[in-house]
């Protein structure tokens, strides 16, 4: 089964303490529908300007990314810039503009309305409900969201919660959201904001897993040399929506925490280099190497 991706497509320009490069290609969608496509065909829903490179389209057809949701229109596609402190882990915006992406709204070609498997990157939540009105009964939905949506549009994100089966956020940003410094009590809180499951993502630190009466939590594939954390958790999610998409039909808890895994697997290659350059050269047999590495990892009985 396919997954259809919506989010931002962007060009970024990102400081790390040792380098800086712009007009790096990103968005929260560019890193999902890649990281998605490794298990599943990908049917992808954006916006870009006329500045934006033509062979990204080409590199799209080549990993049966569809880009027949992806609008073209005349302007300057949608720029961010970040700059990472010394230890990785904090960001800071340095702009943002919105260009093109002012007055998206996002259609969806009536081939795409009948997708199993929906990832709402990380875009303002009225879009994504947006686009799930215009969705036929989808089987999964995830979503991903962010601090300015907790602190902007928090009525519009509250709307969205009930809707989707999976709610992807950050450890800082569940506790925004839910006032719990506990990230156990969040994760529990926000699943009665709705979702049926909840994953919170800790950067270095892994990932928490929550459904009703089931709890996963897992590591991150430990790395030592991280180039640029950007698109770290648009990644994740979009292993962690095309990994359900290519192997199941129905989804449940156990199918999540290998999901999560695939996720954390492809997020680590991520950071690994600038931009999407990592995904671009990654092959499923990397893929799966670091997943089995991850189980060893993970084992704590081990028979002699
Ligand atoms: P992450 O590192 O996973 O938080 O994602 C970083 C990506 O999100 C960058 O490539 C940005 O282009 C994109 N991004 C930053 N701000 C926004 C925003 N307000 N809406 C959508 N995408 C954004």
């Amino acid at each position: 089964m396919s997954v259809l991706v919506v989010g931002s497509i962007a060009l970024d320009t990102v400081k790390t303490p040792v380098e800086e490069h712009s007009d790096l290609l990103g968005g929260s969608a560019s890193y999902a529908a890649l990281a998605a496509s490794f298990f599943s065909p990908v049917k992808l829903v954006g916006i870009v300007g006329s500045d934006f490179p033509e062979s990204e389209f080409d590199f799209w057809k080549t990993r049966k990314i569809d880009r027949g949701g992806v609008q073209r229109v005349n302007g300057k596609t949608f720029r961010w810039s970040g700059e990472y402190s010394w230890d990785l882990n904090t960001r800071e915006t340095r702009s943002v503009a919105l260009n093109v992406f002012e007055h998206f709204k996002p259609n969806l070609p009536e081939s795409y309305r009948k997708t199993d498997f929906v990832l709402l990157a990380n875009i303002a939540p009225s879009l994504q409900s947006h686009v799930l009105d215009q969705m036929e009964r989808p089987r999964f939905v995830a979503a991903d969201t962010m601090d300015l949506w907790i602190e902007t549009t928090r009525k519009d994100l509250d709307a969205l919660l009930p809707r989707i089966d999976l709610l992807i956020l950050n450890d800082g940003e569940s506790r925004e959201i839910t006032k719990e410094t506990s990230l156990i009590k969040a994760g529990r809180q926000i699943r009665k904001m709705g979702p049926r499951y909840v994953a919170i993502k800790k950067g270095e630190h892994g990932a928490l897993l929550f459904g009703e009466d089931e709890f996963f939590s897992c590591g991150a594939y430990p790395l030592e040399d991280i180039h640029d954390p950007t698109g770290a958790g648009d990644t994740f999610a979009g292993g962690i929506a095309g990994y359900l998409a290519g192997t199941v039909s129905t989804v449940h808890f156990t199918d999540l925490r290998k999901a999560m895994i695939y996720g954390s697997v492809l997020a680590s290659f991520a950071v690994e280099a600038f931009s999407l350059e990592r995904l671009r050269m990654l092959s499923l047999e990397e893929i799966n190497q670091r997943y089995e590495m991850f189980k060893l990892m993970s084992q704590f009985e081990v028979s002699t």
